[in-house]
């Protein structure tokens, strides 16, 4: 028996060895020590040995029993800790690993056109002023010196909502309102914002772009002060060394009427594809405000002056950028307008 004692010892020492984790080693100490384990059968055989082997037999199996017991809570100590171990390996943090990326927006190529048109301005003491997109024929005509029925109308076929309501065709009706709110003080505003007239969409048309009007009224507005407002506006936006040309044209709210070329920022004026071999560029429209205008407004067209000029940001942002269609601008191609880096200048 003794040596039946030893033989199972050494058998549950070497399970408890093999057991690679805590279930299994669980498994080893029902085997052996369980109430059905082979330790509990031999306690409980005790009696059916003679009654002098009985003590050195009981202490015997006492000792193997305490060193199966031993045994197991070491290595069940020593699985434990492995188990923690490979439990923290697997949720720490590879500090390695490259970050995600956080996608940063560019600004739309107009919204920029049209900030620093108004950085520029606003650098001049220009306030801006904006209105409604949806305007009274008023504003948008009447109070321009262009009266129902006046053929310059034809220029803008408009979007009506009703005889006297529609999608204002200029961003001039800001004009109107704003010299009928000032009641005769001094004016200098710049108003950008979105207009639309119905043009067939190609690729130098839409039937919605945006407009900047700059006015500026008050006594001893002259047309040298629009000219010098002009140039130095021509030599912000495309470079220092652009000059200016002023060619009579017509507006039914400005007299006289001037259309501004500058000289070709590409080709420097010996001419190119970008001016059309003339050596200049048409960039705007501008005046001297019309009396009528004035007068509209209750202004005394005896006692103050004033210009005005008109622009297309979407214009300049094509000749600024080099885009070759209008429709780029409102398609939402993101390759598109992500060419337009933030920090480029
Ligand atoms: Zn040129």
């Amino acid at each position: 028996m003794e040596q039946q004692l030893q033989q199972l010892k050494e058998e549950a020492l070497k399970k408890i060895q093999d057991a690679s984790d805590v279930k299994e080693l669980n498994d080893v100490r029902v085997a052996y020590l369980g109430k059905k384990g082979p330790i509990t059968d031999l306690l409980k055989g005790m009696g059916k040995l003679p009654a002098e082997e009985r003590p050195k037999m009981g202490a015997l199996v006492n000792v193997v029993r305490e060193t199966v017991t031993e045994a197991l809570e070491s290595r069940m100590t020593l699985l434990e800790e492995a188990a923690i171990q490979a439990q923290l390996e697997n949720e720490s943090i590879d500090v390695t690993l490259p970050g995600r990326p956080a996608p940063a927006g560019n600004h739309h190529p107009l919204t920029r056109v049209v900030e620093e048109i108004e950085d520029f301005f606003i650098s001049m003491g220009y306030e801006i002023a904006e209105g409604p997109e949806v305007e009274k024929d008023y504003y948008n005509f009447e109070a321009l010196n262009l009266p129902k029925g006046h053929p310059a109308r034809d220029m803008q076929d408009s979007f009506y909502i009703s005889e006297d309501i529609l999608l204002r065709t200029h961003t001039s009706p800001v004009q109107a309102r704003t010299m009928e709110a000032k009641k005769g003080e001094a004016i200098k505003i710049i108003c950008p914002g979105k207009v639309y007239r119905r043009d067939n969409d190609d690729a130098t048309h839409s039937h919605q772009f945006t407009q900047i009007e700059g006015l500026v009224v008050g006594e001893n507005i002259r047309m040298s002060d629009l000219k010098g407002t002009l140039d130095l506006f021509a030599k912000k936006m495309f470079g220092a060394d652009r000059e200016i040309r002023l060619r009579p044209s017509f507006f039914p709210f400005t007299e006289p009427s001037v259309e501004m070329d500058i000289s070709c920022f590409k080709c420097g004026g010996a001419g190119c594809n970008v001016c059309k071999k003339t050596g200049w560029i048409e960039i705007l429209g501008a005046g001297m405000v019309h009396p009528n205008v004035l007068k509209m407004a209750g202004y005394d067209p005896s006692v103050v002056t004033g210009f005005a000029f008109g622009m297309g940001p979407e214009r300049i942002a094509m000749l600024k950028y080099g885009v070759e269609d209008i429709r780029h601008f409102y398609t939402n191609d993101i390759r598109f307008i992500s060419q337009f880096n933030r920090t480029e200048a």
